[in-house]
């Protein structure tokens, strides 16, 4: 089965045949599950539009190539708290947005904490610091139960 965590499509070796295209366009995808949708959206053809603020960026600047556009692309973890656990590390739960979108998001998220417990605010929220391994034993868990 494909190892990306929402996908049950049969796969060879690691990915199905959708999956399995990370490599032509992101490639440190499999220790970036969000990647994985990122790749979604650019096999939709959606690659380069922002889910936040509507934005296309292929229409915005027509004389790049895609694979460049979407470099300005990121996948924002909707609820930021919960990421790195299974439910965190879902389609439910990513967005691809443009850099700015991105940015205002973290810088608000920052300003939120920083008021509302400026005195123990954690730290860092916590990383995703596993690897598609790990999500892969939480999808194990998850299918044995
Ligand atoms: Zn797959
Ligand atoms: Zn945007």
């Amino acid at each position: 089965m494909c190892k990306v965590t929402w996908c049950n499509k049969p796969a060879v070796g690691n990915y199905c045949s959708i999956h399995i295209q990370y490599k032509d366009w992101v490639s440190n995808a499999p220790s970036r599950p969000w990647l994985m949708y990122k790749l979604e959206k650019i096999l939709d053809g959606k690659g380069a539009t922002c889910e936040c603020c509507g934005d296309d960026l292929k229409a915005r600047f027509p004389h790049r190539e895609l694979r460049s556009v979407i470099q300005g692309m990121d996948v924002d973890h909707i609820n930021s708290k919960i990421k790195g656990t299974l439910e965190g590390e879902q389609p439910s739960n990513y967005q691809l947005v443009c850099k700015y979108c991105h940015l205002w998001k973290s810088q608000d998220e920052k300003d939120f904490v920083n008021k509302k417990s400026r005195s123990k605010a954690p730290k860092d929220i916590p990383g995703f610091e596993g690897t598609m391994d790990a999500l892969d034993n939480l999808k194990l868990k998850i299918n044995t139960i």
